[in-house]
């Protein structure tokens, strides 16, 4: 099956929903990180820009969140620790080790319940997955990056996936496309740019000394 980012045209930082979802924590890897999942609106707002949910569906999402607060606290409940998981999962996987047996019970919970929503759909020449339920289901974002998840690491590509080396702790995951499969940040623009600023900095200050 192709990337997200391939079939359906999503806008992605690293190619993958799941990668994406992971990297709303920033500072991941630092003993002050910063949540972005703030609030059920805060996860619709994530998701938005990205272009899996319509906009009609976003509108649904926001009116049923209002109507039942408690339900939409749960869920987001559930979204930070699924994201959790998965971005531990990930980490792990890329540092060689195995990933925790909690943070994969917490993916297989997710995994079965989004599994009991789901079916194949017939389309042309092969089948596609499609979640049942109805549009205002607050949870139906955990059914797309589930899906994600669950693709990326049962493939080839898993190898791919590689954590930012910033030594403060970015820990942003990113996806390696490079062909000899070298990448070391997040992003050239972000920390592959300040890690290359420090070094220019301390190169000058070793000649200057
Ligand atoms: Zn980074």
């Amino acid at each position: 099956m192709a990337t997200d980012r391939v079939e359906n045209n999503w806008k992605l930082e690293s190619g993958w929903l799941c990668l994406d979802f992971a990297n709303t924590m920033e500072w991941h890897a630092s003993d002050h990180p910063i949540e972005n999942l703030t609030s059920y609106a805060a996860l619709i707002a994530w998701a938005r820009p990205i272009g899996f949910l319509t906009d009609r569906t976003v509108q649904q999402l926001l009116r049923a969140a209002d109507q039942h607060p408690a339900e939409a606290a749960r869920i987001l409940d559930r979204a930070v620790a699924l994201r959790e998981a998965i971005y531990h999962i990930f980490a792990a996987v890329a540092h060689g080790q195995t990933p925790a047996a909690a943070e994969q019970s917490i993916l297989n919970a997710e995994l079965s319940r989004s599994l009991s929503k789901s079916r194949l759909v017939w389309n042309k020449a092969t089948f596609d997955w499609e979640r049942q339920g109805e549009h205002s289901d607050l949870d139906q974002i955990l059914w797309w990056i589930v899906r994600s998840a669950s693709e990326l690491l049962t493939g080839e590509d898993i190898k791919r996936v590689g954590v930012c080396a910033d030594d403060r702790g970015c820990g942003w995951l990113f996806y390696d496309t490079s062909r000899n499969g070298s990448r070391q940040w997040c992003s050239m623009r972000g920390c592959g740019n300040r890690a290359k600023a420090r070094r220019h900095y301390e190169k000058e200050r070793a000649e200057t000394a």
